[in-house]
């Protein structure tokens, strides 16, 4: 089976830049029958809060990258919504009309995923029909809430947008809380990236939203590939089901590999 990996960062805190690395990575991900990987940033190598011309350099990485197979890797686009309106504006146009190889939103901690500053970012998405990929965790410090998205958070902003296309990030981070703040928003989708596999966890997703609402993500480097994909093939699911997460809804989200 093709499989397509939604969430990776295939230059994390500056490793793998080098063009040698790339290739090395593109085998050994094509080794396990992967055969298309969302390109995220280096998303946190200049901290949170990236000015305008750090997160710049942070998408020309991914455009790079892109450049270097773009059959294989799809990027995304990372903001920092609180350089305000015009910033994101400009970056969005530049990354997604001048740049080329961008089909999705990535965002991190800048700003809480309910923060107003995300109005440009849902504006952006619907205007270009992309994804949101949205970083979340279930938190336990409450202090970091201000930047730090909960699944609650991240489930409101689908339901304010209900036009835009919302990928929640990490599965095990979110656990069982965030399935059920999931439930019935049909724009909000989940990635299964994030920490170790956590036995349970892809069935009750499965069960509670339907494997339509379920995409295989590693966050490779962090993750290693078969542990991560071991979490889908390994779940007690039917196979038409682990088709869906690791290959058909990805194609869905993503535009054809060309
Ligand atoms: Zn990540």
């Amino acid at each position: 089976m093709s499989i397509i990996d939604f969430h990776t960062h295939p230059i994390f805190f500056e490793e793998g830049a080098e063009p040698a690395e790339t290739r090395r990575q593109l085998r050994r991900a094509r080794s396990l029958g992967i055969t298309r990987m969302v390109a995220l940033g280096d998303v946190l190598r200049y901290g949170r809060l990236p000015d305008a011309e750090q997160t710049r350099i942070l998408n020309d990485d991914v455009a790079k990258v892109v450049r270097r197979s773009k059959r294989f890797y799809v990027g995304f686009c990372g903001l920092n919504p609180l350089l305000g309106e015009a910033e994101v504006w400009r970056e969005v146009e530049r990354c997604f009309e001048t740049v080329g190889g961008f089909h999705g939103l990535k965002l991190e901690i800048s700003c809480n995923a309910r923060d107003a500053a995300m109005k440009p970012v849902m504006e952006a998405a619907a205007r270009y029909e992309v994804p949101v990929l949205q970083h979340s965790w279930s938190q336990t410090n409450i202090r970091e809430r201000a930047f730090h998205s909960d699944p609650e958070d991240t489930c409101e902003l689908a339901r304010r947008w209900p036009e835009v296309k919302v990928v929640m990030a990490h599965l095990t981070g979110c656990g069982v809380r965030g399935i059920r703040a999931a439930r019935g928003l049909e724009n909000l989708y989940i990635d299964t990236s994030g920490a170790a596999p956590e036995a349970g966890l892809v069935e009750c997703a499965v069960d509670e939203l339907g494997a339509h609402r379920v995409l295989y993500g590693s966050d490779l480097p962090i993750r290693d590939l078969p542990t991560a994909m071991g979490r889908i093939t390994g779940a007690s699911i039917s196979a038409a089901a682990k088709r869906r997460i690791l290959h058909d809804n990805a194609v869905n989200l993503l535009p054809p590999a060309v």
